[in-house]
């Protein structure tokens, strides 16, 4: 088992300046650190990724990058816009904006090309595509974007099975909600749409593949091909890929609600059937917003990814982890949790409470 945390270059280089911070993560048995390298806004510097770096290697910590290209589902009062030439906002059936969500176009695959290369010639070796990287957002149905260019492209895209340009008023009677009695023709509209949005995301995977990197998605909570997430596709793209899994759960009222614990191991046994190898999982051990999941219930939190056989739990993220009881917790918890063995599979889910 090997204990990672999430954290921005900020979070580290302020966190380093406090005396006992670096023993704290040490005392914890952190492994190392997932540090957010570039997001939608652009606003991180390459610099401070650089500084953080050799902060790491010189304290014996690991370190993956985390990007955040798509931007993150947010309140509508935020502020909806891209700050990149050749990306654009997504659009939902309903033709309106999905906020802070990016559709992927070929543009913003160049321009995560370049970061990741930049990362690798800095000497990092792994990144994480996070919040998140996928054509829908949680629970949705069929979903994508479904502006004008989308459109377009995705009728060129399956010209030889479509009766001509496909409209949204078209997909949206087959996707609103669960169809029941659609006909062949209709049912493979649906599967061409779905296909289309997982194509681009296993694309971003494929194309943002660098030399002497490992690439990594985050498959959030139930996330599956109605979202864009098609796993065995992605795996078959990049052998090697890492994932993240679980989330949701991340705040002590959603995690204590009836039956959440069972979601939460059921998705992510689901996910972790289909991604292979156990060395490339990492859980999604999150605190959401400040505090939100108290030490103990992070404890069961990480017991139940545990069970699961998640062998690198990562913790989202120390910013949220704001008292040192968080720590004081992972410390003393660290050999119970490493001994814990893989105990819960589809077929016995209802041991879990
Ligand atoms: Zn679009």
């Amino acid at each position: 088992m090997k204990m990672w945390a999430c954290a921005g270059t900020k979070t580290i280089l302020d966190g380093v300046r406090k005396p006992g911070w670096i023993k704290m993560m040490k005392d914890c048995h952190m492994n190392g650190f997932l540090v957010t390298s570039f997001d939608v806004t652009n606003a991180i510097s390459i610099d401070d990724v650089v500084k953080v770096k050799h902060i790491l290697d010189e304290e014996g910590f690991d370190m993956i990058g985390i990007g955040l290209p798509l931007g993150h589902p947010e309140g509508l009062d935020t502020p909806c816009y891209t700050f990149h030439e050749g990306w654009h906002i997504r659009r939902d059936i309903e033709g309106n904006l999905v906020r802070w969500c990016n559709a992927i176009t070929p543009q913003l695959i160049a321009d995560t090309r370049n970061h990741m290369e930049e990362l690798r010639d800095i000497g990092i070796k792994a990144m994480f595509w996070d919040d998140d990287l996928r054509q829908g957002n949680y629970e949705g149905d069929v979903q994508g974007c479904f502006c004008d260019e989308c459109l377009s492209e995705f009728s060129e895209t399956y010209k030889a099975i479509l009766p001509g340009p496909v409209s949204r008023t078209a997909l949206k009677k087959l996707i609103a909600k669960v169809p029941v009695g659609l006909d062949e023709g209709q049912m493979s509209l649906r599967e061409a749409w779905m296909k289309f949005n997982c194509d681009r995301v296993t694309r971003f995977m494929k194309e943002t593949t660098v030399d002497g990197m490992q690439n990594g998605i985050m498959v959030m909570h139930r996330g599956d091909r109605r979202h864009g997430i098609d796993i065995a596709d992605i795996r078959r793209a990049v052998p090697d890929c890492l994932f993240r899994v679980g989330e949701l759960m991340f705040d002590d009222k959603s995690f204590e609600a009836p039956g959440n614990k069972r979601a939460l191991v059921e998705s992510v046994l689901r996910h972790m059937e289909q991604m292979g190898d156990i060395s490339r999982i990492y859980s999604e051990s999150t605190v959401y917003p400040h505090g939100a999941l108290t030490p103990e219930n992070l404890r069961q939190k990480i017991v139940l990814e545990r069970k699961c056989g998640i062998e690198n739990i990562n913790l989202m993220g120390v910013e949220r982890m704001n008292s040192v009881a968080y720590y004081e917790m992972l410390r003393d918890n660290y050999e119970c949790f490493a001994e814990i063995q893989k105990e819960f599979t589809l077929e016995t889910l209802d041991r879990v409470e």
